[in-house]
């Protein structure tokens, strides 16, 4: 009876197995050619002053729409990037495709806003990365301050000190730092006065346990934020108490599906710069 029963999962087990194997070799082939295929989008995510309200920043946040497949979730698809090293020049495709955009709003009439952009860990290791950055600023003519990298606890913690080099080698260039998804990862608090960052982004499960939980934790990390002078950006704002608790424990940025969720340079243009899209 029981055989059967485990004969039975198996036999399930297997071709969903194959499926899964199948649908990632053909998205790695296919990953190759995405952003020459004219299949890749930089999309942003408006993050918005606590107190004033206002537009400060933009979160770039890579988009693949697959001829097939349909939109494919970066949580599928960065990893394949990074396990097969494409996630290198697609990384400097997002980087000086989010310069020109940010940087092409401000020539319309637009405020300066900051660039937050997501870093791997493979990046980190590019010798020819800090090259890449400067780059995309010279081409774009945005200001080094506005630009802001994020990096994970996990991805800061893989080796110490080549994060270390590489965090030196960004602000040397005036570029910012911020750490991602703060919180959720292993870091030890004592990296936080070695680390020459920024702004902290408090991981949006402990803003989505809020007001009932999670108060505690935030209390905690805008103490330690203010103690070391960094910034604190709240995530996953999706709900008006949420924003109000916020505000009153004088977190700085907001950013979440509350406030606008990631959308098209020219939606983002439109809605919340009111620049005619071209
Ligand atoms: P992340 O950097 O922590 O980005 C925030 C994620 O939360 C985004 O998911 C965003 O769409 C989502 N989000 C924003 N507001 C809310 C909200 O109110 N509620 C909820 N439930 N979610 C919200 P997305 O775009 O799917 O990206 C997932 C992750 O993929 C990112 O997490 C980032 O780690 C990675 N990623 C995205 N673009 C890039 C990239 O260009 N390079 C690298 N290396 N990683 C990227
Ligand atoms: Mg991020
Ligand atoms: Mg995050
Ligand atoms: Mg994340």
């Amino acid at each position: 009876h029981a055989k059967g029963a485990g004969r039975n999962r198996l036999a399930e087990f297997v071709p969903a197995m194959t499926a899964a194997t199948l649908r990632r070799a053909a998205l790695e082939r296919d990953l190759r050619r995405a952003v020459d295929a004219g299949q890749m989008a930089v999309h942003y995510q408006p993050q918005f002053a606590c107190d004033g309200g206002e537009l400060v920043g933009v979160e770039a946040l890579l988009r693949w729409r697959h001829p097939e497949h349909g939109p494919i979730s970066p949580a599928e698809f960065i990893p394949i990037a990074e396990e097969t090293g494409l996630i290198v020049p697609l990384g400097s495709w997002v980087l000086q495709q989010a310069c020109a955009d940010v940087a092409g709003w401000q020539r319309a009439g637009a405020p300066a806003l900051t660039l937050a952009v997501n870093m791997s860990a493979r990046q980190l290791r590019e010798p020819g990365f800090i090259e890449d950055v400067t780059r995309a600023l010279a081409d774009s003519g945005l200001v080094p301050a506005q630009l802001e990298l994020e990096l994970t606890e996990s991805l800061l913690m893989e080796d110490v000190s080549c994060a270390i080099a590489f965090m030196q080698a960004v602000r040397a260039i005036g570029v910012r730092l911020a750490i991602d998804d703060f919180g959720t990862g292993y870091s030890s608090l004592a990296y936080l006065q070695t680390f020459p960052i920024n702004q902290l982004k408090v991981d949006r499960s402990f803003v989505q346990m809020l007001p009932q939980r999670g108060e505690t934790i935030i209390l905690a990390v805008l103490a330690l934020a203010r103690g070391f002078g960094l910034t604190v950006v709240a995530e996953g704002v999706e709900e008006q108490r949420q924003l109000d608790w916020l505000r009153l424990a004088g977190c700085d940025v907001v950013q979440g599906y509350l406030l606008g969720a990631p959308m098209s340079a020219d939606a983002l243009a439109a809605r919340y710069l009111k620049l005619a899209t071209t």
